[in-house]
């Protein structure tokens, strides 16, 4: 799978918007989008005016760097979302929040979904005490996410519930920070999604 290399931070200038992918960095004056809240390179102070393919391929862009998928994993989730009952854009925005990557952040066992789908594939994580190494592993309503044994002592887990208190956890998880497990109370509902994502966009531009 290709990987973007280059600085996340210019990811949030070109988006216009705090993608919050590096973590507890992301709350301090260190963040490069509270410093330069604008787009990266000559010509990002200038006046951008978006056409509205432009608007959807933006809106596109951001959703699927938010949750760091690669344009292939992005149409292929996608593709699945249209092929499921009800609403395909809410649809797609549940799948990406039911992936394990997403999981294990949202429960609090990382400081950003990149540290959690790196953590995933060391095989930090067990569900339903079955470890799983998959970051696109999509969970179900009632699996349980837990840290593994041995992965318990882990400082950077320690640190990243730590720093949870600071952060809310998803009203269809249910934390048990002292066991660091996690229960998939529910699936999650679009109101369940509280960062500004206009999935509609999506939908469109793909229909195209
Ligand atoms: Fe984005 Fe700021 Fe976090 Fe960098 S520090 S990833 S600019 S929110």
């Amino acid at each position: 799978m290709s990987r973007f290399i280059g600085s996340v931070c210019r990811l949030c200038r070109r988006e216009n918007q705090k993608l919050f992918l590096k973590g507890d960095r992301c709350n301090t004056d260190k963040c490069a989008f509270e410093r330069r809240g604008y787009p990266p390179g000559q010509h990002g102070q200038g006046r951008i005016k978006f056409s509205e393919y432009g608007l959807q391929l933006r809106e596109k862009q951001k959703i699927k760097r938010i949750y760091g998928l690669a344009e292939k994993q992005f149409r292929n989730l996608f593709e699945k979302a249209e092929r499921m009952k009800g609403v395909t854009g809410s649809n797609l925005l549940s799948m990406l929040e039911r992936r394990l990557d997403n999981v294990a952040y949202r429960s609090g066992f990382a400081n950003s979904r990149a540290e959690a789908r790196q953590m995933v594939r060391h095989g930090h994580f067990a569900i339903n005490g079955r470890k799983v190494n998959v970051p696109s592993y999509i969970v179900e309503k009632g699996d349980l996410v837990e840290v593994r044994e041995k992965s318990k002592t882990l400082a950077r887990i320690g640190s990243a519930l730590e720093s949870v208190k600071r952060r809310e956890i998803p009203q269809w998880l249910e934390l048990d920070s002292a066991s660091m497990k996690s229960r998939v109370r529910d699936l999650p509902a679009r109101d369940d999604i509280t960062a500004p994502m206009e999935e509609r966009m999506v939908v469109e531009l793909y229909s195209k």
